[in-house]
């Protein structure tokens, strides 16, 4: 028997348990919505990005000239940019699938939908705490990469910084799935005993009957 069931998880939905609550990233409404905040966000981030570089009157921003400039945009920044975006998304979903495998030791689900890339745990019911630990762990994670990655560039490369800023961007917002999950468990449901089943795309939220 697996060590961690009846712990961090359950194989069946025990007795006297509800679905609460059901959320899908794949529906038109929600897809929409979580991107179009991902979008805010990331303008939001290069508003700050740029006034951050403008505040401090970068002096490396002026020490490169237009050839420097060109060069690192036109050959180099592009590769490693969307190298980059690539490599997050696909480190992002390995996050939560550590994160689930640690907690549940059961078998994973990585994909891809026109909304967004997921990774879940489909054939199981975790406790909220096992849920909340594995739905944060890339933003927490990612969060502290990139800002450590931001004030080192930032005093290196201000193009590389805008770059890395957007990319930070990208994960802030991208990250809108998993902190609407984080904040249904603040708000809605903050009983320990509360279960979800996490799909990828879809998450089910169920309660025990008797303490609601
Ligand atoms: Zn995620």
């Amino acid at each position: 028997m697996n060590k961690y069931e009846g712990i961090n998880f359950e194989k069946e939905l025990p007795e006297g348990y509800k679905q609460a609550l059901y959320i899908n990233a794949k529906s038109v409404k929600m897809g929409l919505l979580m991107n179009f905040i991902a979008l805010i966000v990331l303008i939001i981030v290069m508003v700050l990005a740029f006034l951050s570089l403008k505040l401090y009157d970068q002096p490396l921003m002026k020490k490169l000239n237009n050839d420097d400039v060109e060069y690192h945009i036109s050959f180099i920044s592009p590769f490693i940019f969307l190298f980059s975006m690539i490599a997050y998304i696909v480190l992002h979903e390995l996050v939560h699938g550590i994160a689930y495998k640690k907690l549940t030791n059961e078998k994973l689900t990585f994909g891809l939908s026109w909304s967004c890339a997921f990774c879940g745990v489909p054939n199981i019911y975790t406790y909220r705490k096992t849920a909340i630990i594995s739905v944060l762990a890339p933003f927490v994670f990612f969060s502290i990469v990139f800002i450590i990655i931001l004030v080192i560039l930032y005093f290196v490369n201000p193009i590389y910084y805008l770059m890395a800023a957007f990319i930070f961007g990208l994960h802030v917002g991208g990250c809108s799935g998993d902190l609407y999950v984080y904040i249904l468990f603040k708000t809605k449901f903050k009983n320990k005993n509360t279960l979800m089943r996490d799909t990828g795309p879809e998450q089910f939220f169920y309660i025990k009957e008797d303490n609601n």
